[in-house]
């Protein structure tokens, strides 16, 4: 039975959202995702555990060990490329459970002197995931902290990585029109104020920094997202790197070219919902825009390597060895194995939606399985 004191974080999530819209008038799409993501009591990554089979969502280091495992390997093959420093930060923004980084420590075994030399730190907004990370990597022998944005983890040469991190960055989103790009907002239904619904906002300056270069000069009707986020991880990046050796890996789904179009995705239960509808209760993820982010990385004087498809960077770690070597110690496994690396790389499954770049200090040898981006 319901009543007023039992806590529903969908109904708080969508209290807020009319209590905000009724005192600011209608709210950017990114304030939308941030409240419907990262409310501390009600807000989806607040409240659960989203990932696995049985939950909202799966990603690739959940479908097998082997994608941390070769990112490990990827993450030892670095550190030597940076004159093996004695110490190296590994730094994991959106750990989800924390299971890649498990699978990458494990790996990291192989090589000499690349465990001693890790510190592990971990980026994480939800308070329930950081609980499950906690569990996972208490296994693995390694000293492992927490940090409060990329900005707050500890000085030094790192490894950074982000799989599906950047897809929930906040996005706006613009519409062209009368030759002006208006920004695409989320207010009350006309016809039911109980319900949310878009609408078109005020018009933004034709410099907006966040405009995507590639897009700038779309057609009339044109919906274009903008990714503040993005940016303010290259700054961040930019200035770690001023002063330290350092490589950034990012893996997550969108074009390697700047593209139109709405991306905005909620996904409950593995299914395709309503972005609006029962904000908090569903994932809300955006493409990635790798084209810009590229571009930012550069001009912010950083060296950038990829975008790449994710089934040609783990074929050319080695996953089909990988593959071959886990079935043979396995063999009544190796029909879920040979699944798992279809999975991963095949063009129909995550193989060539995902892409993979690197973002890296300049001038370090190119990280492997990658070629510098071509502008
Ligand atoms: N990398 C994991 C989880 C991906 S889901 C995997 O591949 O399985 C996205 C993760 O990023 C979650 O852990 C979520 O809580 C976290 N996250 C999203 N936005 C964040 C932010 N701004 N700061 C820190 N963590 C964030």
């Amino acid at each position: 039975m319901s009543g007023p004191d039992v806590f529903d974080p969908a109904a708080r999530i969508a209290d807020n959202l009319r209590a905000r819209i009724a005192s600011q008038g209608p709210l950017p799409v990114s304030v939308f995702m941030m409240e419907a993501l990262f409310d501390p009591m009600a807000g989806y990554y607040a409240t659960r555990d989203p990932i696995g089979a049985g939950a909202d969502f799966i990603t690739a280091p959940e479908i097998s060990q082997m994608f941390g495992e070769l990112l490990g390997l990827w993450c030892a093959q670095c550190w030597q490329d940076m004159g093996a420093p004695e110490r190296l930060h590994l730094i994991e923004l959106g750990p989800g459970k924390g299971t890649m980084m498990a699978d990458m420590a494990r790996a990291a075994h192989a090589v000499p002197g690349f465990t001693e030399a890790l510190k592990l730190t971990l980026i994480e907004a939800s308070a329930a995931l950081k609980m499950v990370q906690g569990r996972t990597l208490g296994k693995s022998g390694l000293s492992v902290g927490w940090a409060n944005g990329l900005e707050k983890a500890p000085d030094g040469p790192a490894i950074i990585l982000g799989n599906e991190f950047l897809d929930c960055l906040p996005v706006r989103q613009a519409v062209r029109q009368d030759g002006q790009w208006r920004e695409r907002v989320v207010g009350l239904h006309p016809e039911d104020d109980t319900r949310l619904a878009f609408h078109t906002g005020p018009v933004l300056a034709n410099d907006d920094p966040f405009i995507p270069d590639a897009l700038k000069d779309s057609p009339e009707g044109t919906l274009i997202e903008l990714r503040p986020g993005d940016a303010q991880i290259v700054d961040a990046l930019a200035a770690r790197f001023a002063g330290h050796r350092g490589h950034a890996l990012f893996i997550d789904y969108g074009p390697a070219r700047s593209e139109p179009g709405d991306t905005l995705q909620a996904i409950r239960a593995h299914e395709k919902v309503d972005p609006l509808d029962a904000p908090g209760t569903a994932d809300l993820t955006a493409r990635v825009d790798f084209e810009t982010l590229a571009r930012r990385a550069l001009a912010a004087g950083l060296a950038v390597h990829g975008p790449l498809e994710q089934g040609a960077f783990l074929k050319s770690l080695g996953i089909e060895r990988r593959a071959a070597s886990l079935s043979a110690a396995r063999p009544d496994q190796r029909a879920i194995i040979a699944r798992q690396l279809h999975r991963l790389c095949d063009e129909s499954e995550m193989g060539a939606l995902f892409k993979v770049i690197a973002i890296s200090a300049p001038g370090l040898p190119a990280p492997p399985g990658l070629h510098p981006f071509e502008g």
